[in-house]
């Protein structure tokens, strides 16, 4: 059969590209970035990753790896050292027998939620996310070809997820639910009744239930962080948890054996291990790091508690105080139709041209009425930024 011949050649996008946004969190670095290179004083409230530094001993440890010559592939799934110490330590903590054949090691905590998703989603499946949700959950559902669900939380309720929130919209289609606790970008912390019940559901129906706790470390005024790895010797089919370790590119998810197998497939035929050096780096964070992250938690404590009431304090806007992450999610919609802010997308563009504070609408994250700001820089930086969100604001009253 002969082809058509073409005189100008198009390029053709699939389905699965189409659908996709580029992350919106990642657009907001770049525009900040860029404006920053152009020498502005930008003030960027959107980070979505910690503003210390990797603690010096981890440094070091991914520096050895290359003196060393630990600079080569290592087996697919990462090191079986590191595997071996991801599983130990989960065990401590929760009494689990994990091996090393239950962790992946990947290219950052969103690979290995994209291994999974590819691995246990396909057509026509429906994957319930509590919403607002973390930009990524979706659009890698749909690229698998499944369909989002989203469950609405209530503010009222701080955003927690709850099992009505999920059992609401749950259908025959049903395939698995993804926990993000604490969550980016509202801070809710599930409690640990609503997720037993959701793990027990899902297992009751052949469900997955995938776990993202990535900010399990920053929780605050009380609230307990409860990870369902703490159930997993219970419903070893159900449970997918990961973690992850930023800029280093590296994180882990945590699972049944055949998962981990399934996943590592898809990971051999797309980027293999993670880095050597990234790996021996996290070896040795695994080793401890407790008091850097105390430090990093106190940080951020003190921020929170500054910057809580400073955000209320600005007229129109509300702030509920976020059981844990990095993140207030205030609520701007008062802002609507003033001075050409329509959306949270056109008073996050207002915030950066006119205050030139970088911060994500909340529309990225399923709640129009919002807008996402990240503490995750130094005090100094967040009392400027609020100083200019609010005189920004002013001018639109
Ligand atoms: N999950 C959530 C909810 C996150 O916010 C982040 C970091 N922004 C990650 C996972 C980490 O992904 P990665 O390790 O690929 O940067």
């Amino acid at each position: 059969m002969a082809l058509d011949v073409v005189t100008k050649p198009r390029i053709r996008f699939t389905r699965r590209v189409n659908e996709m946004q580029i992350s919106p969190t990642l657009a907001v670095m770049n525009r900040a970035l860029e404006l920053a290179a152009q020498g502005i004083d930008i003030v960027d409230l959107g980070p979505g990753e910690p503003d210390f530094p990797t603690p010096s001993s981890v440094c070091e440890a991914g520096k050895r790896a290359i003196d060393r010559g630990q600079t080569k592939y290592t087996s697919g799934n990462g090191t079986k050292a590191l595997r071996d110490a991801v599983a130990s330590r989960y065990n401590q903590r929760y009494g689990t027998s994990l091996t090393a054949e239950n962790v992946i090691a990947g290219t950052g905590g969103k690979q290995e939620l994209f291994n999974v998703t590819l691995a246990l989603v396909d057509e026509g499946d429906e994957v319930i996310i509590p919403s607002p949700y973390w930009v990524s959950f979706p659009d890698q559902v749909q690229f698998a070809g499944g369909t989002p669900v989203f469950a609405r939380t209530d503010p009222r309720n701080d955003f927690r997820p709850t099992f009505a929130d999920i059992e609401a919209v749950a259908t025959g289609r049903t395939r698995g639910v993804i926990i993000n606790s604490p969550c980016n970008p509202t801070g809710a912390v599930i409690a640990e009744k609503e997720l037993q019940r959701i793990i027990e559901w899902c297992a009751s129906r052949d469900a997955f239930l995938m776990f993202d706790e990535t900010y399990e470390f920053f929780v605050y005024d009380g609230a307990k962080h409860v990870s369902a790895v703490r159930w997993f010797e219970d419903y070893p089919e159900t449970i997918v948890t990961t973690f992850a370790m930023t800029g280093w590119r590296l994180g882990y998810g945590i699972a049944h054996r055949e998962v981990i197998t399934a996943a590592g497939k898809i990971q051999s035929h797309s980027t293999s291990n993670p880095s050597s050096i990234s790996q021996a780096a996290a070896l040795d964070a695994l080793g401890g790091g407790e008091e850097e992250v105390r430090r990093m938690w106190e940080a951020y404590r003190e921020r929170r508690a500054w910057l809580i009431p400073a955000i209320n304090a600005i007229e129109g806007v509300r702030c509920a105080p976020p059981d844990g992450a990095f993140y207030i999610f205030p609520e701007v919609k008062s802002y609507f139709g003033r001075g050409g802010v329509r959306d949270s997308q056109t008073l996050a563009d207002y915030l950066l041209e006119e205050a030139r504070v970088a911060v994500v609408p909340g529309s990225a994250f399923g709640s129009d009425d919002h807008v996402r700001v990240s503490y995750a820089t130094s005090m100094e930086r967040l009392l400027e930024g609020v100083r200019r969100i609010e005189s920004a604001l002013t001018k639109l009253r």
